[in-house]
């Protein structure tokens, strides 16, 4: 047995999943996979749930980049999931054949005043958590860009595009653009704050940094994907294209066009 067939499942337990993901294990079994109980051992980690699972199979298992992730899916469609465990015998084809290919994904690097970073696959959301609105100072590659006051904002990775920022109006971006995008969350805009009050799509290679105005609304909610951060006090939250890719295995049938057609159109 090869090292490249250690596979880990990340899912929720529960009585209705339980027969499926035994259908799993015997079709892995069969393909000679080995299942894994630690996901350090393994090279193949799968989610089984929907998006919102493969999100937190990836923040769980560290956002490994020497791993293929696969997200599988119990029902629902998603943008992260390519197979179902409702169709078992696409899966078996899938181990046969050529009909999946590896996708790499790009990842975003937050760092909170210089000390806690982490990662993020859809988007990072700074949010105030009290109704009052708070402020942000955005410089880009250390020019000043704006002040912001509103809601909060979100800086999307191109996956993520189709997430939270498309609700918030932004551009969904092709994951073949490495890039990041910064979208606002209600801005104030009238003679004493302006901002751009458009989404923002910036290269891969540009720095963000977004700082907290200490005017007593100063804890603002951090989001990482699904996840709030327990972070209490922020003064400077830097963020940027991670070097690292999270690479995932996926139908070539089923590329980032056709589900935005599946899910939009
Ligand atoms: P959830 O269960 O509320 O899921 C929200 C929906 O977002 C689900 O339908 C899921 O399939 C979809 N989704 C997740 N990632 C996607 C992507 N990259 N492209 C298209 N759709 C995607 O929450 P969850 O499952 O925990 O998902 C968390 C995500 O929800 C966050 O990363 C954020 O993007 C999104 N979100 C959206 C809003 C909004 O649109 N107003 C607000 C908060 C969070």
């Amino acid at each position: 047995m090869t090292d490249r067939r250690k596979v880990y499942l990340y899912y929720k337990p529960s009585e209705e999943l339980e027969p499926k993901i035994e259908q799993l294990r015997t079709l892995g079994r069969k393909y000679d996979f080995e299942l894994v109980k630690d996901y350090t051992e393994a090279n193949i980690i799968a989610s089984i749930g929907g998006d919102g699972t493969f999100l937190q199979a990836i923040r769980k298992t560290n956002f490994r980049d020497d791993c293929l992730y696969v997200g599988i899916n119990d029902g629902h469609l998603g943008f992260y999931t390519d197979f179902s465990l409702d169709d078992m015998d696409r899966i078996e084809e899938g181990l046969q054949s050529d009909i999946i290919e590896v996708l790499r994904y790009p990842v975003i690097d937050v760092t909170v005043d210089g000390l806690k970073t982490f990662q993020c696959l859809n988007e990072c959301s700074i949010r105030s958590n009290v109704i009052k609105t708070f402020a942000l100072d955005v410089y880009i590659d250390d020019l000043y860009f704006e002040t912001f006051r509103g809601d909060g904002m979100v800086i999307s990775t191109p996956t993520g595009s189709t997430a939270y920022n498309k609700s918030l109006k932004g551009a969904v971006v092709d994951p073949r653009l490495k890039g990041m995008q910064l979208t606002e969350i209600a801005s104030l805009n009238n003679n004493e704050y302006r901002t751009l009050g458009a989404p923002l799509l910036l290269n891969g290679d540009r720095n963000l940094v977004l700082k907290v105005i200490q005017d007593g609304n100063d804890h603002p909610i951090i989001g990482a994907d699904n996840e709030a951060l327990s972070i209490r006090h922020c003064h400077e939250i830097h963020i940027k294209l991670a070097s690292k890719q999270i690479k995932t295995l996926k139908m070539k049938d089923n590329s980032f066009l056709h589900k935005v057609k599946r899910s939009f159109l």
